[in-house]
């Protein structure tokens, strides 16, 4: 523990950051510098610019006094590995913040490969989309946030990952741009399933709405703001559902997307302590050989994807080929294995055959 505090003469901006990176290397972190960097903005609420400007500098008492304790903190459950999203509470995913905590995996950077995918498969907002082991919500709420599609659906079986996504859905979906009203209704609470709509300002008259399809007519919830010219109604539910259990029997989409757990249960123990330790093993955990959830998935899927549906699966970047054979053998068509930046196969697409 540092005697900053005690000292007559307090630290500089360089010395507390450099007290932070040493703390944090002792502890095996990797990425020590940028850590320390982050939780010293967070906790004193420093910028970049005024850092540079002011590292020499002796850090003001006052200042000191109140944040100082808040950057120990902060510093000493990153070093007991615990990921600076939990710490910090955010991370960052297709340009968009997500609320994250202990009960979901945070979002990967790979991961936007999937929306990335989609978004460029899909320039047409008249489509619904489910999306399965949703966590945080960050690929759902991508999706209806940056495809703009009328209807998002995100299922999970975890209700505290589901609180979480409530959350982003509401930072992100619900205050969208040209958003003129919005609003929440609990469809049920067992299973756990939320609806919530926003009535988005996209211009354009009400002719073109109407041709649309049905994303301009009434809900009952609100007469009269649907049929305003240029108004379009967008749906997001979140559903509680151990995979596909609690859908509604008959209800088909164009659009089905996951990222499952997929980690062989053996190769978790070898992973990371901010992963094996502190993230939900059942956000990671795809059994003996990583591939359980893609086999029920691929077995199911078809019932609920329309005819000429597209399934998009995140996959582990040694698993194409089995996903491939799994999507093949269940009669999907359109297989399309794409890779992530650093060059892996990190996506799996497949087309329900007309
Ligand atoms: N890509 C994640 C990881 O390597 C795993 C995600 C998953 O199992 N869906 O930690």
């Amino acid at each position: 523990m540092s005697t900053f505090l005690r000292e007559e003469e307090g630290p500089t901006w360089q010395q507390l950051l450099e007290e932070g990176k040493t703390c944090l290397s002792d502890a095996g972190v990797t990425e020590s510098g940028l850590d320390a960097w982050y939780l010293l903005e967070a906790s004193f609420g420093i910028d970049q610019v005024h850092f540079l400007m002011d590292r020499t500098r002796r850090v003001n008492r006052q200042r000191l006094e109140k944040s100082y304790p808040v950057y120990r903190d902060y510093l000493e459950k990153r070093a007991s590995r615990i990921p600076i999203q939990h710490i910090l509470g955010n991370q960052e995913f297709m340009g968009l913040e997500f609320t994250v905590d202990e009960n979901v995996l945070i979002p990967r950077q790979d991961t936007e490969k999937l929306v990335e995918t989609v978004l460029r498969d899909h320039k047409n907002q008249a489509l619904s989309v489910l999306d399965m082991c949703t966590g945080s919500g960050c690929i759902a709420v991508s999706l209806a946030v940056l495809g703009g599609y009328d209807k998002v659906t995100a299922a999970d079986i975890s209700k505290a990952a589901l609180k979480v996504a409530k959350k982003n859905v509401r930072r992100h979906f619900l205050v969208q741009k040209g958003t003129a009203r919005s609003e929440s209704t609990l469809i049920s609470d067992t299973p756990w399933k939320l609806k919530m709509c926003t009535y988005v300002y996209q211009g354009g008259d009400a002719q073109e709405q109407e041709t649309a399809g049905e994303s301009v007519s009434d809900n009952g919830y609100s007469p009269g703001i649907a049929r305003i010219p240029g108004v379009r109604k967008k749906e997001f539910v979140l559903l509680e559902s151990d995979l596909f259990l609690n859908l509604e029997q008959d209800e088909k989409f164009d659009i089905i997307v996951s990222n499952p757990p997929y980690i062989p249960s053996a190769v978790i123990d070898g992973l990371e302590p901010e992963v094996k330790d502190h993230e939900p093993r059942m956000a990671l955990d795809g059994a003996e050989d990583g591939l359980y959830f893609y086999r029920i998935l691929v077995q199911q899927s078809g019932r609920y994807l329309k005819e000429g549906g597209f399934i998009y699966f995140e996959i582990g970047c040694d698993q194409a080929e089995a996903v491939g054979k799994l999507l093949t053998a269940a009669g999907f068509g359109e297989i399309e294995t794409i890779k992530d930046e650093p060059g892996l196969d990190r996506v799996v697409r497949a087309c329900r055959n007309r």
